[in-house]
């Protein structure tokens, strides 16, 4: 990707080198929009969403950029230390070519969805902060620790992202590149669309009164749209910034299908599982990341509605 000296968003929270601990924070959420879920009955816990598996389970989870935090985030032990919340200032004044490129990439995403939401929803777009920090972190939905991997949390509209993550996708998940790690911020970002258009409220709705199958199933659509929006997004990145580069694309699928749920469950040495999928198999995330990426627009990415996904 080509991000070298272009635009850094002002966006980033840099919290590295203070641990957070705390409590959960009550989420609210923007209302309008909705689409219909499926009907059912029984409420399971969320947190045994988490719990059939165990520690592997909550590993495997934990990679898997959650959508609903509050979910993971409930089963995670809460990082040691009670330090304060110090936003450290850039911390070493030496170079950070990291944070720079989540910087740029950010800027991207930001740059991308103001014009989609103006042109695409006739809506103002509102940027959300990306908070890097390391080891563990207190959000509005909860503790974390680094185990859990990229977040977004909807009650504070932040993406939570510890760096050590890039170095897993490509040592651990075999998915290497920049490009991979651009598609890992946009699909958090995509998140916070689904937030500022009230879909991940709906869908929180529906599940609360639906079976753990029917609540995992929509799960997998709220984040296959999340990799469709990342595919979108990528669209208009390259078409006003022309930001790729050769392999980009293959590495933003790798990382896709290293991810999906299938493939997590057999490294695990599992069984593959599909009830139990919240994500969607590998070859669904990379599928509605090219949906996106070919057609551009929001409403491709209608997952809720798809026949198949
Ligand atoms: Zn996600």
């Amino acid at each position: 990707m080509k991000w070298r000296g272009r635009r850094q968003s002002s966006n980033i929270e840099d919290r590295r080198g203070s641990s957070g601990g705390g409590r959960s924070g009550r989420i609210s959420f923007p209302m309008n929009l909705g689409r219909r879920g499926r009907g059912g009955r029984r409420r399971v816990g969320r947190r045994s969403a988490v719990g059939g598996f165990g520690l592997v389970a909550v590993v495997v989870v934990a990679l898997l950029f959650g959508v609903d935090p509050s979910m993971l985030l409930t089963g995670m032990q809460e990082p040691a230390g009670d330090a304060p919340f110090t936003r450290s200032a850039s911390r070493d004044s030496g170079s950070d070519p990291l944070r720079d490129f989540v910087a740029v990439v950010l800027a991207d995403t930001e740059d991308v969805w103001h014009v989609l939401f103006e042109t695409q929803l006739k809506q103002r777009y509102q940027e959300p902060k990306l908070v890097l920090f390391s080891d563990g972190v207190r959000s509005a939905c909860g503790s974390a620790s680094s185990a859990v991997g990229p977040f977004y949390c909807p009650g504070d509209r932040k993406v939570y992202l510890d760096l050590d993550f890039f170095r897993s996708l490509r040592e651990r998940f075999h998915a290497p590149g920049d490009f991979a790690q651009a598609y890992v911020i946009a699909h958090e970002v995509g998140h916070h669309v689904q937030t500022l258009l009230g879909i991940s409220q709906r869908v929180r709705e529906v599940q609360s009164s639906v079976s753990k199958v029917q609540s995992n199933a929509l799960s997998v659509r709220l984040e296959l749209q999340a990799d469709c929006f990342a595919g979108v997004w990528a669209n208009h990145a390259e078409r006003t910034k022309a930001i790729l580069e050769q392999g980009d694309i293959e590495e933003a699928l790798g990382a896709a299908s290293a991810i999906g749920d299938d493939t997590l469950q057999r490294q695990a040495g599992g069984r593959v599982v599909p009830d139990s999928f919240t994500h969607g198999s590998s070859e669904q995330r990379q599928r509605w990341f090219r949906l996106g990426l070919k057609n551009g627009r929001l409403e491709a990415c209608d997952t809720f509605n798809a026949n198949s996904l």
